[in-house]
């Protein structure tokens, strides 16, 4: 191919790449936010309770823009054989591959997804077993949760110490009321990460327009700091409604927010901790 074809199919490239995504205004957004005009935020992209199907749609727009993120995952969501076991007692005559249980099927499709955001080079940690609120729960029940996450999460955990999420914040937000949950997960070796921001991208009001952008930039444009910030990828059940929004528009919001912040590994932000 001559140079004059190259450059030919070259614009005809980025004029068809132009089209499909939208320019991305940033002086328009850093006024809109009233951002700095010449400082970025640190920020860490973290995404709770999946791993989901759709958990597929926010890793084709983290390798895109080449940005990386946590996952906090739940780990019945990943549990493949329990879930075999349930199908087969509801119908002995279920077959051994599972080929006949979908539930099993998509766990294993999950199972898939999840070690894709894994050699992709994200981080994985545990969200517990089921999300349940822990600080309420028999001290070894809870301890027993946390386990059992840590020995179905094995094979995609990322780091040593493995990393944690406590559900709902229970047992971050009240620690000084219930000890005993931080120091469980403390015992277990396990390092808790929490967030410094909220998309509040769970709360059904702020699924519309670009409502769950304005909180993230909002927050870091006024605060003037940046941090880990919590959005969520489970969708599977009805706990996770709603959170098929966040993993449809994340592709949108990654170029936006890079107007003002500057995507970090979550290491930047786990400072004073060994994990490898
Ligand atoms: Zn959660």
């Amino acid at each position: 191919m001559n140079t004059t074809w190259l450059k030919y199919f070259t614009g005809m490239g980025l004029l068809v790449f132009s089209g499909l995504v939208q320019a991305v205004d940033c002086n328009a957004i850093k006024a809109k936010y009233s951002c700095p005009a010449d400082t970025k935020f640190p920020l860490h992209l973290s995404f709770d309770d999946g791993p989901a199907l759709q958990t597929t749609d926010v890793l084709d727009a983290l390798r895109r823009e080449k940005v990386p993120a946590t996952f906090f995952v739940l780990a019945e969501k990943v549990d493949c054989g329990r879930i075999l076991q349930q199908c087969t007692k509801a119908d002995p005559a279920t077959a051994s591959d599972g080929s006949q249980c979908v539930e099993y099927r998509q766990c294993q499709l999950r199972s898939i997804i999840l070690n894709k955001a894994k050699q992709d080079g994200h981080m994985i940690g545990s969200h517990s077993y089921s999300h349940l609120r822990y600080s309420g729960l028999d001290l070894a029940l809870m301890t027993n949760h946390f386990q059992a996450s840590r020995r179905v999460l094995a094979p995609y955990l990322t780091t040593e110490p493995p990393l944690f999420r406590l559900p709902y914040g229970d047992g971050w937000f009240n620690r000084k009321e219930k000890p005993h949950v931080m120091q469980a997960l403390k015992d277990m070796n396990f390092l808790h990460v929490d967030w410094q921001l909220s998309a509040f991208d769970w709360d059904t009001k702020n699924q519309e327009g670009d409502k769950i952008l304005d909180n993230v930039l909002t927050q870091v444009c006024s605060r003037k700091n940046g941090g880990i910030v919590l959005f969520h990828d489970g969708v599977d059940n009805q706990m996770h409604q709603g959170r098929l929004f966040t993993t449809s528009n994340i592709a949108k919001w990654i170029p936006a927010m890079r107007c003002a912040v500057d995507f970090k590994p979550l290491d930047h932000f786990l400072k004073g901790y060994e994990v490898k």
